[in-house]
């Protein structure tokens, strides 16, 4: 099916036209330099960066695939989870040309759409498969059973892994976004210098730690005493202590993530979300897969974080299976992933 789909959950503005798996056309207009001088992002200054563009950009990826409106099956758009004044903009865009073109309209999930990034690139892909979600906001084991069928297997107590990559980059003073800058500047760094906290959740009772969940908020305050010290002696020597924080977040990633496919009985694992794109954790996961047997699927590098291709190749599946969203589907500022065929009927 050919699905035009629309994502601003956050501060991304983006329209896609996709094939099933093959992308036809993918905008990504993004505010990053908006909301530089914030260090984070503004919601009312997306929604209203979402409102100016968003017309300029569905008529690009309409002009970039070359079709006309009647060639689009559906229309799509992210519906949750995300900031709701972005949300609401993507949504009234697509709602809107659903009813003026007489399409069926599908709300998507945000986090269904990084899991089907990696679909993009492999058309031999299918569940059942475990994926890791590393993005800004998330830090998920998924246990992908079966088309919009996700079971949370680990995830998260605190901070995501790319809100860690970005709170660290931020006490380094190097910009922002963080991940894309530390892992750059890891590559000559020597990741053995510092030796940081695996950052392990205690089960009760002393019954040892928890098998797949996460925790950065240890590793990061580890990297701000450290900085102290080191600077309180001299200069920082930024490359190392960019190069052991990617090394300790990207192990203990891959770590968990093998442990829990391998557990479950899944022998290929897939991972999504801003984070995928990490160098040290690609090599990791690799090393990690390869040793014990495991398939491992990368979604491609501009896939990773923020676009709609993936929430259009997301929807391409459902409306395959018969999916639809009625037009008047709410925006949701979260939702869980487990939940996802509620938005459809
Ligand atoms: P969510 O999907 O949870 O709502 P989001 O959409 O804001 O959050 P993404 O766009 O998936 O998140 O990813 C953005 C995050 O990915 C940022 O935290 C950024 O620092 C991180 N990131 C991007 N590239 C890299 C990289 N090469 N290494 C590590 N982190 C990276
Ligand atoms: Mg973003
Ligand atoms: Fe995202």
């Amino acid at each position: 099916a050919i699905i035009l789909a629309i994502e601003t959950s956050c501060d991304e503005t983006a329209v896609a036209i996709v094939n099933n798996r093959q992308v036809l056309s993918s905008i990504v207009s993004s505010q990053i330099e908006l909301h530089k001088t914030y260090g984070g992002v503004v919601p009312e200054l997306a929604s209203r960066q979402h409102l100016e563009i968003i017309n300029p950009c569905i008529s690009q990826a309409m002009e970039e695939a070359g079709l006309n409106w009647q060639d689009i099956d559906a229309i799509a758009a992210t519906c949750t989870p995300g900031l709701v004044g972005a949300l609401l903009v993507g949504m009234a865009a697509a709602k809107t040309l659903a009813m003026i073109y007489n399409k069926p309209f599908l709300g998507v999930h945000h986090l269904e759409g990084h899991i089907y990034a990696s679909y993009l690139a492999q058309p031999e892909l299918k569940p059942p498969f475990l994926c890791l979600l590393v993005s800004g906001g998330h830090t998920s084991s998924i246990y992908v059973k079966d088309y919009g069928k996700y079971e949370l297997l680990g995830s998260t107590r605190d901070d995501a892994a790319g809100e860690a990559f970005d709170k660290v980059a931020r006490l380094l003073n190097l910009g922002y976004p963080g991940g894309p800058i530390i892992d750059r500047l890891a590559q000559s760094g020597n990741s053995k210098a510092f030796p940081l906290p695996e950052g392990r959740i205690s089960l009760p009772d002393g019954r040892g730690y928890h098998p797949y969940d996460f925790s950065f908020s240890g590793i990061k305050t580890a990297v701000l005493r450290l900085t102290e010290k080191l600077e309180a002696e001299g200069e920082i020597p930024v490359a190392d202590v960019a190069a052991s924080f990617q090394h300790t977040v990207a192990k203990v990633l891959a770590k968990r993530s093998v442990k829990c496919a391998l557990d479950n009985g899944l022998d290929t694992i897939t991972i999504g979300g801003g984070v995928a794109a990490n160098s040290g954790l690609r090599k990791y996961l690799t090393e990690a897969a390869q040793k014990h047997n495991l398939k491992v699927y990368f979604p491609p590098l501009k896939f990773c974080t923020d676009n709609a291709a993936m929430i259009a190749c997301a929807a391409a599946q459902h409306f395959n299976l018969g999916h639809r969203s009625q037009l008047d589907l709410e925006v949701r500022s979260r939702m869980r992933i487990d939940k996802v065929l509620e938005l459809y009927q």
